[in-house]
């Protein structure tokens, strides 16, 4: 007999764009090795908004940063899965903008490295800019910025390069709470718009529940998933989103 519900095989349509797989991070060497992170297994479907929540101190940003490229493992793996043409962008926590480029070559940056055409890079880089609100100070330099410009700033740049999967790490935890809604609802229309695959990080539950198509939680250090949740609540999937509901768990 077969199997009456036989798993459909993986297509690039749903195949995920990010996977780990038993993945752990310590640091620290020999014997004094401190688990941080895991063992973790994740996966993020193509077009999911995925959040991961967790106490301070989990490994929320180790994750992230593996993923990003720019930290290696202890063991296990992690694999993104990319089309050549569309790159995965990360925002960091503390924004991880260059000071001593304008704002607006900090938005053309991914673009110069992409071989995007000069002409072009700048008008999207003021595009994105004018969708941020700050068309008026692309040629400022982010010291003159306020901190929520200035992660604002971050998200063009991020976004500019119209990435396929967007890793974030609290990037709204710094700014003021009406800010915040703005920034979540932009970005809550632009990946549904875009279709993009977001991994978000943030100690947030509100937040995470706000925003996620699915919910992970993490335990306290080392980070693992204790939790799974899909918001099971009509949270309206285009427009705006003005309160997080209650979360009981
Ligand atoms: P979170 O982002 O959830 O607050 P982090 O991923 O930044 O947590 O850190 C997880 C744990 O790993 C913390 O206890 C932190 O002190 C530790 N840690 C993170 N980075 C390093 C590092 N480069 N060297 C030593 N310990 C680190
Ligand atoms: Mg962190």
């Amino acid at each position: 007999m077969g199997d009456p519900h036989p798993t459909p095989p993986a297509t690039a349509a749903t195949s995920p764009k990010l996977r780990a797989d038993a993945l752990t991070r310590s640091f620290g060497r020999g014997a004094k090795a401190l688990p941080a992170l895991g063992p973790l297994d994740l996966s993020v479907a193509p077009g999911e908004f995925t959040c991961v929540v967790g106490p301070s101190g989990c490994g929320k940003s180790t994750l992230l940063r593996i993923a990003a490229g720019l930290l290696r493992p202890s063991s296990g793996e992690l694999s993104i899965r990319t089309a050549a043409s569309r790159p995965a962008a990360m925002i960091f926590q503390d924004y991880g903008i260059y000071d001593w480029k304008t704002v607006l070559a900090n938005v053309r940056f991914g673009l110069d490295i992409q071989r995007v055409p000069r002409k072009e890079a700048d008008a999207r880089a003021r595009d994105w800019l004018a969708r941020m609100g700050l068309s008026d100070f692309a040629g400022a330099y982010p010291a003159a910025l306020s901190g929520g410009m200035r992660q604002r700033v971050a998200i063009a740049r991020a976004l500019a390069v119209e990435p396929e999967i967007l890793l974030m790490d609290e990037p709204f935890a710094a700014l003021d709470a009406q800010l915040r809604t703005i920034l979540q609802d932009e970005l809550l229309d632009l990946t549904q718009t875009t279709r993009t695959t977001t991994l978000f990080i943030t100690h947030s539950l509100e937040e995470a529940i706000v925003l996620g198509d699915r919910v992970l939680v993490m335990s306290a250090r080392p980070g693992r998933i204790i939790a799974e949740r899909r918001p099971p609540f009509g949270r309206p999937r285009t427009g705006t989103v003005r309160s997080a509901p209650e979360f009981t768990t």
